[in-house]
């Protein structure tokens, strides 16, 4: 009897490991470290649009997210159709691979990084080429420029990079950009830009209006803190922005999402202070670990990466037992996003405890 069958590649697909909830234990408070989420809720105003948007959810969403659109040109100082909204900046990924890659083209990224790269490349049928990071957790340009053959279509650069931290630099980018020849798409992926605090950091915007290849993947999930909403967006000359959009969801990004993302991005200043206040708990946190011995890389997005092999597991139990969920890759290490000062300190109590 035959069945239907999905695309072999489909079976290839690598699952996508969620960053697991707080453990609930009885009379202790656990903390969600896992997903590189904003501790802090939405604010005020942003909950007050959003529930005055909610009693017309039985009307589909403005396809064309004219008044974001507008509200993200005017803010970022851009022309309305250099930009791109999606679900998420995953789902900006997603439609990237699927705009611009054939089947059996090559997507070159660097390993470790964001999960969710080999999955959008192997879903479309192209072919993931990784780059592996340096020792201290960058990315390794000059050999993701070397992997880069006739097939590929685009470069992935995550800056700063999940899992392992650091950003790449201006004067980084712009070699790397020379060498990379300019039918090839370039993504720098700046989920975490808001949390860069460098010297030469890398100025995307910039950036895009000098190079014809060059899209930034933005979103609110991280220093807008509104994750639940999913809603992303890119930056990037016009032909390249259409062809996002071309290829997008229709009605991928909900109403509510898109006034969630509006009222925030009134807000900005406000977001952007508690952004500065955790960029001050990555400080503390990273010097106190550098001072109980742990060799962090340079942290700059709103999390801290652990290499900690084959101890990898135990150190995610000993967390756990301290109330805090952290992201294990298994063998390789884990990741731990910056969350409330008490969550933070719950951090430095582990890792006083867990041998380094
Ligand atoms: N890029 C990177 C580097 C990320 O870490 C994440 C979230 N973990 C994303 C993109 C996607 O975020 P979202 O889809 O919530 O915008």
């Amino acid at each position: 009897m035959s069945s239907p069958q999905p695309r072999p590649n489909v079976a290839d697909i690598p699952p996508y490991v969620a960053g697991k909830p707080p453990t609930v234990r009885p009379g202790m408070v656990s903390y969600k470290l896992s997903s590189n989420e904003n501790p802090y809720p939405p604010l005020p105003g942003v909950v007050e649009a959003v529930q005055d948007a909610v009693g017309q959810m039985n009307r589909y969403p403005d396809m064309g997210s004219a008044a974001l659109y507008a509200k993200l040109a005017e803010t970022f100082d851009v022309p309305a159709d250099h930009l791109s909204v999606a679900t998420g900046s995953v789902g900006l990924i997603y439609q990237l691979v699927q705009a611009f890659c054939d089947p059996g083209d090559e997507v070159v990224f660097a390993w470790r990084s964001f999960e969710a790269y080999p999955i959008a490349v192997t879903a479309a049928g192209a072919t993931s080429v990784r780059a592996p990071v340096l020792p201290d957790g960058r990315h390794d340009l000059d050999a993701m420029a070397a992997a880069v053959t006739d097939r590929t279509r685009i470069v992935l650069v995550c800056t700063p990079n999940n899992p392992t931290g650091p950003a790449v630099t201006q004067a980084e980018l712009d070699a790397f950009l020379a060498k990379v020849p300019e039918h090839v798409l370039v993504v720098v992926d700046e989920a975490y830009v808001e949390f860069v605090r460098m010297a030469d950091p890398v100025d995307g915007i910039a950036t895009y209006r000098r190079h014809a290849n060059v899209v930034l993947t933005r979103t609110f999930s991280k220093a807008y803190g509104l994750a639940g909403f999913r809603v992303g967006y890119a930056v990037g000359p016009a032909p390249i922005a259409a062809a996002l959009r071309a290829v997008s969801l229709p009605f991928g990004v909900s109403s509510v999402a898109q006034v969630a993302a509006i009222a925030s991005l009134e807000r900005r200043e406000e977001l952007l202070e508690r952004v500065a206040a955790l960029v001050a708990e990555r400080t503390r946190v990273v010097e106190g670990l550098r001072e109980r011995g742990w060799a962090v890389p340079e942290a700059q997005g709103n999390f801290v990466w652990f290499e900690l092999g084959a101890r990898t597991a135990d150190f995610a139990v000993a967390a756990d037992e301290l109330g805090i969920v952290v992201r294990p890759f298994a063998g390789e290490g884990a990741r731990v996003s910056i969350g409330e000062p008490e969550a933070n300190d719950r951090l430095l109590d582990l890792a006083t405890t867990f041998p380094h």
